[in-house]
């Protein structure tokens, strides 16, 4: 394991750095105020992107992706953390792992046009009377002589507004969670609301209502009763991605700009920042940061290395969520009074990191994987050189 970055590595990460900086950070406060990025943004943002090859990172190079590997893509992740969530969906794609199940037509119809940028893909898993008990789903799809009959609804699904199709999690037997292809648009096929939600200014969360919506026999992504490893497995990488290393990333924007409050600021005639207590918080963060970071990169490694990286995952998306949880609070206090005022955007990075505890499985659900590995497979599951 060698985390010192190679020429190739430096480059991406100053071209990520540079776009998030010239293209995205501009656009946030406007987002913020009107709650929405509006389309001709939007797809302009995904030009530019595509134009200097950002989008869709992390999916393979034959179909038109980055190719990168686990470790590239978190390396770029971290610096997606620099941005907003609904900036960073738009400049580099939300092409879910999940869609490289697809075979044959499946790969034209859905997989291309995502990495292209050209049609968007939501993930529907949620459901009000399933949440963290995932497998609990309602929604069900029947087969018919003609593909399959869908039937139930989901809620809290991203980007679901701007997004063209679904990966939709569906009981096909009693036993069975399946993963299909649902195309906006089809009979039958809604949106509720959008929910409001805490944070996220910019995004959407809507409800999907699915009523005898007819589905092709190609809608069935995997193989029938394969959908709860496929979107469990899809979740993994994007929990390492999406909540480890973007979470780092954020962490580490709130502490550079706590850092130079810290030094800038004057009470009592010195900088803040000579102030012990102030100092402490610095130094924790910094050091709980670096920790995430060197457990997301390892953990990425060991995707890379073909290991078995799940107990790691949950572990890893606890202690970035919770140091982003930590650093954002102590960023407010540092702060004082401009920390809590909307006129910095302090408050606003508090409030969108509280929902990185709970989505893609919550704090007591990974902290429940990572006992039970400890208790099932002994500590050395976690021996760094077992
Ligand atoms: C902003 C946002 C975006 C989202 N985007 C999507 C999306 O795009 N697609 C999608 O499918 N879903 C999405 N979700 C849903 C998200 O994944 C769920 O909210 C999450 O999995 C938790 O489920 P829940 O809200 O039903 O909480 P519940 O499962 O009801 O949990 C409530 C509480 O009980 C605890 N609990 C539950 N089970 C256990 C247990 N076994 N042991 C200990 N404690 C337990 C939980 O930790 C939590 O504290 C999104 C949610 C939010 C808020």
């Amino acid at each position: 394991m060698d985390f010192a970055l190679n020429d190739e590595q430096r480059m991406m990460i100053d071209t990520v750095r540079r776009f998030i900086r010239d293209e995205l950070q501009p656009l946030e406060q406007r987002v913020e105020d009107e709650g929405r990025l509006d389309d001709d943004t939007a797809h302009s943002i995904i030009e530019r992107s595509r134009a200097v090859g950002l989008y869709a990172l992390n999916m393979p190079a034959a179909l038109g992706g980055g190719g990168l590997g686990a470790v590239d893509s978190m390396l770029c992740e971290e610096q997606f953390g620099h941005t907003t969530d609904i900036l960073v969906r738009r400049a580099f794609g939300n092409v879910y792992d999940a869609l490289l199940a697809c075979e044959g037509e499946q790969v034209d119809r859905w997989v291309r046009p995502a990495i292209a940028g050209t049609r968007t893909c939501g993930l529907a898993i949620t459901e009000t009377g399933a949440g963290s008990d995932a497998q609990s789903i309602k929604t069900h799809a029947e087969r018919t002589p003609s593909g399959w009959v869908l039937n139930g609804a989901k809620h809290f699904i991203s980007d679901a507004g701007w997004s063209d199709f679904f990966l939709v999690s569906a009981r096909t037997g009693d036993n069975a969670i399946s993963l299909f292809a649902v195309d906006k648009g089809l009979p039958g096929f809604t949106l509720g609301k959008d929910q409001s939600m805490m944070g996220l200014r910019g995004t959407t969360h809507y409800e999907l209502f699915f009523d005898d919506v007819p589905l092709e026999p190609m809608a069935l992504i995997g193989g029938e009763g394969e959908g709860f490893k496929l979107a469990m497995g899809m979740l993994g990488r994007v929990r390492l991605a999406l909540v480890g290393a973007r979470a780092v990333g954020k962490a580490s924007h709130v502490l550079e700009l706590m850092t130079d409050y810290a030094k800038d600021r004057r009470q009592f005639g010195q900088r803040i920042g000579d102030f012990q207590l102030i100092q402490q918080m610095l130094a924790d963060s910094a050091m709980e940061i670096n920790a995430a970071r060197l457990m997301v990169l390892h953990t990425a490694w060991m995707i890379d290395a073909g290991l078995d990286a799940r107990d790691w995952i949950s572990m890893v998306k606890v202690q970035a969520s919770e140091t982003l949880g930590r650093v954002v609070d102590r960023a407010v206090q540092v702060f004082g009074g401009m920390g809590f005022c909307k006129e910095l955007p302090i408050e606003r990075y508090y409030r969108d990191a509280r929902v990185y505890r709970i989505f893609d499985g919550t704090s007591e659900i990974h902290r429940g994987i990572v006992a039970r590995g400890l208790l099932k497979r002994g500590a050395e599951l976690f021996d760094l050189h077992r």
